[in-house]
């Protein structure tokens, strides 16, 4: 399929692969934000029970948990990948991640220990594209595989 030449670009800090379906008419750059379910989640579409929330970040229980705690750590903005960071949104990392810290804290789990696990695209096991951290505890982690 020939790109499209009336369709805008979007932002570049969407990466070359979603550039393209864009380009393509595969996908119209708002549509990627209404159908993501972490979107929907962080506009109240979806009930969820929230564990924590300000202007930039969103915490859950993930619905399919895989230790005794299984938090999910969301940026509200909608950034497919990690590979469609940009440097300006290093804060926002770090953000993320002292976040999930403090929520081992809350949960009791800091001590004994925890996992902080991001997964991208298919063969990292990325399966909502839209950025999140794992925070996994309760239990002992094994190595990976
Ligand atoms: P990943 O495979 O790294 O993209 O992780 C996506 C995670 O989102 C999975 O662990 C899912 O169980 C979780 N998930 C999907 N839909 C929901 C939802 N509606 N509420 C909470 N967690 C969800
Ligand atoms: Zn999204």
């Amino acid at each position: 399929m020939e790109p499209r030449t009336d369709t805008p670009l979007p932002s570049s800090r969407f990466s070359a692969t979603v550039r393209f379906r864009v380009q393509s008419g595969l996908l119209g750059d708002d549509d990627m934000a209404d159908d993501c379910i972490f979107c929907k989640i962080a506009r109240k579409e979806i009930p969820t029970d929230i564990l924590f929330e300000d202007d930039d970040l969103i915490a859950f229980n993930d619905i399919h948990p895989q230790a005794p705690s299984h938090l999910l750590v969301v940026p509200k903005a909608h950034i497919p990948t990690l590979n469609d960071l940009t440097e300006d949104q290093a804060s926002l990392i770090g953000a993320l991640v002292l976040r999930a810290q403090a929520l081992a804290v809350e949960r009791g789990i800091d001590e004994a220990g925890y996992r902080l696990v991001m997964n991208c695209n298919h063969e990292g096991g990325q399966t909502v594209f839209h950025i999140h951290l794992h925070l996994l505890g309760g239990r002992q982690m094994r190595g990976f595989g």
